[in-house]
């Protein structure tokens, strides 16, 4: 049976990867730095308490999937929003944590796959990114660096791993409806005056299809990307977003 890490996996985008290579034969291990949250994943995944940025703890979870045998897939998935604020306003702790959780995640899943996926000689690492990565994104400018600096984590994996018949490829989620989203809508709305549909419809004019994208449409793309049907596909990036035709519109 072939194995699947998900990282950030008890919630949201993460959970919907751990259901979606479940369901296609997969044993799934799942990650979240909350430990709260882990009980609701199904008992026959394999749930771990790590924080992703944390290399102690990532270290040993990839010790200790060594020992079970290995991986097949990781999807790199933790990523935190980090301040909104004007880039002058952004303090330096909030900057490093931001970039650590959504970056340094990324790469310490790389940096201790590699070697597990080296040994077995194939595997697919799938980042996850964001369409902030790709245009940026005002008045978030650690999660913006981040994401972009996840493509090029990404790239690099392809390059470097691509002869050891390892493939890496990014998805870039456009705004995904869920309780983060929900979250963001109502504290525009609140500060807008405006209703939380308004704010919606503001965001979702920015794509060519005029819409939100979900947890599923996602956890979709990285189980093609982790399929013998992407063989040939590395160091691409994804867009999983109804096509955003404009990355800054204005609620
Ligand atoms: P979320 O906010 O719903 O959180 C998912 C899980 O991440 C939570 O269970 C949380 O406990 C866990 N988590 C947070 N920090 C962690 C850490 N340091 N280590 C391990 N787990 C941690 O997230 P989501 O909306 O599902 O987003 C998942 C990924 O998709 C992130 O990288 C995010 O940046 C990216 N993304 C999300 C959207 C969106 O609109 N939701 C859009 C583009 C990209």
């Amino acid at each position: 049976m072939k194995r699947a890490l998900i990282t950030a996996g008890a919630s949201g985008i993460g959970f919907a990867m751990g259901e979606a290579f479940a369901q296609v034969g997969f044993d799934v291990w799942v990650t979240d730095v909350d430990a709260t949250a882990l009980p609701r994943c199904p008992s026959n995944w394999t749930t771990r308490q790590v924080d992703a940025s944390d290399d102690v703890q990532m270290r040993r979870l990839f010790e200790e999937i060594a020992a079970a045998g290995g991986v097949d897939v990781v999807c790199a998935n933790a990523g935190i929003a980090g301040p909104t604020a004007r880039v002058e306003d952004v303090v330096w702790e909030d900057w490093k944590a931001c970039v650590d959780v959504t970056l340094g995640s990324a790469f310490l899943c790389a940096k201790y796959a590699a070697p597990l996926m080296k040994a077995s000689g194939s595997g697919a690492i799938v980042l996850t990114s964001s369409t902030a990565g790709v245009f940026g994104y005002p008045n978030r400018a650690p999660y913006a660096a981040a994401k972009w600096g996840v493509i090029g984590l990404m790239k690099t994996l392809a390059m470097e791993l691509g002869p050891f018949g390892i493939r890496a490829n990014a998805i870039c989620p456009g705004a995904v409806e869920g309780p983060r989203m929900e979250g963001v809508l109502q504290r525009e709305a609140d500060a807008k005056g405006m209703t939380r549909d308004a704010v919606y419809d503001g965001y979702a004019s920015g794509t060519s299809m005029r819409t939100f994208v979900t947890a599923q449409d996602i956890a979709n793309m990285a189980v093609f990307l982790a399929s013998d049907g992407a063989q040939r596909v590395s160091g691409q990036v994804i867009s999983v977003d109804g096509h955003t035709e404009n990355p800054d519109p204005k609620p």
